[in-house]
């Protein structure tokens, strides 16, 4: 079996470590690697290297390192059937949607090019007689960034092209499901010309992350996963005196009010709840039914829900892949059984689908629950699968009191024609990324992206200008260039004369 080791000073590194983890291809329910478990030493060895590097690196000048950053984004491009074939492989989701996701990675590449004019600082000329003042944002030193399964080149190039671009040196820690991408990404950006060092992928679990967050020369975390990983990352971080920002799980809210255009709505759900099959931290997993729109909208969904094409995600046909693994496909559906048992009502159920030539792909059809109610854990979990839950409320007050009681705060969105109501609803939402007749309300590199409440622990979104206040920190100079008599000592606090 082909072995996956670690990307470390510039090159592969196999470290001390005798644990190793199997990497699945989910379409057939085949081994297709092992993968290197990194025992803490192995992570220090890799923290060593990045804090070696800092120095020279972050003395670069930011238009050096965003030529590095233009010639990664030409490789990632040259290399992008390679990289959306090792997302299919080892994740699972459809070809185009694959891709699609490694564009959305490349964006943040690309807003890291134009780092030199983001990094310019803020200068007041004469802050005080004949002085001078002045902020400047410089980068923290070795950051490291722990990523899961659902995006496996899309969530790592939201932190390291801005944390390098910025001036730091990066650990890389992502899904031990599916490694081969970052391992990829590490080779393009030493083929772009990153000197050894500045990136690092250490593969692993719980260890290596306890080694990250314990480590006194990694400087700053960036998390994304599930609520209660994010959690104790958070407060493991702060106990450790880190920076840290960690995004968590999510349960999505789709508000369908009685004037909207259905056929929009009804579309733009099909994509959101079940496209990467659901694994989507902005999946809409409820459609949230006001008024009386509700009979038409679950006759609507349920006659495209029955059609829709599962298969593996290189078939061309395919709109939905399988599940990430084995345990994953028997938990969504266990939450099916526990929706049932609840009493919602089971309109489609995909739990018995088989594919010819496929048996063992963790695959499972397009679920769809119809009278969810909010105290059950169908509608207060996360599943991260291919089911929407359909619940009904009277009026627009009650589908934004839903929205807002709800623990998860990532994304939401509305579908009306008034403008009123799409106002009122982005304005009292408490959510981070709002839609208004648009699905996935996911900010292109250029904004942030980040949750509300329990999806994000910290204060900062990840990329954009965000993403550049994280991995820096702020100086501010006072300056005067004194010239003829000097002054005597002054007891007070100055104050502008
Ligand atoms: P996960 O929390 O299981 O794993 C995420 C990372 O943490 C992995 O690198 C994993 O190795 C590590 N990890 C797992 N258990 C750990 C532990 N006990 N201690 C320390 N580290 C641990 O998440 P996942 O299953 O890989 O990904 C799915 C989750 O990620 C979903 O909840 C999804 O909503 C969330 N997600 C959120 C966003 C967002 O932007 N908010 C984006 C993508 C995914």
């Amino acid at each position: 079996m082909n072995l996956i080791e670690h990307f470390v000073d510039g090159k592969k590194f196999s470290g001390e470590s005798k644990r190793t983890s199997k990497v699945f291809n989910p379409a057939t329910g085949e081994q297709i690697f092992d993968v290197k478990i990194a025992s803490s030493k192995d992570v220090d060895k890799a923290v060593e290297s990045a804090k070696k590097a800092f120095d020279s690196w972050s003395n670069k000048p930011p238009l050096l390192r965003a030529r590095v950053m233009f010639k990664f984004k030409e490789l990632i491009e040259k290399n992008s059937d390679e990289l959306t074939k090792l997302i299919v492989s080892e994740h699972g989701k459809v070809y185009d949607d694959a891709k699609g996701s490694l564009t959305r990675g490349l964006e943040v590449v690309e807003f890291a090019c134009g780092i030199p004019q983001v990094l310019k600082g803020e200068f007041t000329e004469n802050v005080g007689s004949n002085v001078d003042s002045w902020s400047i944002r410089q980068p923290l030193g070795v950051c490291a960034g722990i990523t899961p399964f659902n995006f496996p080149a899309m969530v790592p190039m939201w932190m390291f092209p801005m944390a390098i671009a910025c001036g730091n040196t990066f650990v890389l820690k992502p899904s031990e499901k599916d490694p081969s991408c970052s391992m990829k990404l590490a080779e393009l950006l030493t083929e772009a010309g990153l000197p050894s060092g500045v990136f690092n992928v250490v593969n692993g679990d719980k260890e290596a992350v306890d080694a990250l967050i314990k480590n006194k020369d990694v400087a700053a975390i960036s998390f994304v996963g599930s609520t209660p990983v994010a959690k104790y990352i958070y407060e493991n971080c702060a106990k450790n005196e880190k920076r840290v920002q960690a995004l968590g799980g999510a349960k999505n809210h789709c508000v369908v009010m009685p004037d909207c255009d259905l056929d929009q709505a009804v579309n733009g759900l099909m994509g959101a709840a079940y496209g990467s099959a659901g694994e989507r931290c902005m999946a809409q997993s409820v459609a949230v039914a006001v008024g009386n729109i509700g009979d038409k909208l679950v006759e609507n969904l349920s006659k495209k829900v029955e059609l829709l094409k599962v298969g593996p995600g290189m078939d061309k046909k395919s709109e939905m892949g399988p599940l990430i693994t084995k345990e994953h496909l028997k938990k969504v559906k266990d939450y099916i059984d526990i929706g049932v048992k609840e009493g919602a009502k089971l309109l489609v159920d995909g739990r018995n689908l088989k594919l010819q030539g496929y048996e063992k792909g963790y695959y499972i059809g397009g679920c769809l629950f119809d009278h969810v109610k909010k105290d059950m854990r169908i509608y207060k979990e996360e599943i991260f699968g291919p089911v929407l839950s359909v619940i009904r409320v009277k009026d627009f007050d009650e589908a934004l009191q839903l929205v807002n009681d709800h623990e998860f705060g990532n994304g939401v969105s509305i579908f009306t024609r008034d403008g009123d109501t799409g106002r009122t609803f982005y304005n009292k939402a408490k959510i981070g990324m709002v839609g208004i007749n648009i699905p996935i309300p996911v900010p292109m590199a250029f904004h942030s992206f980040g949750g509300w409440k329990r999806s994000l622990f910290g204060d900062q979104h990840m990329h954009g200008p965000e993403g550049v206040r994280f991995y820096t920190k702020l100086k501010t100079i006072t300056s005067r260039w004194p010239s003829g008599v000097r002054s005597d000592p002054e007891f007070i606090m100055p104050t502008t004369k």
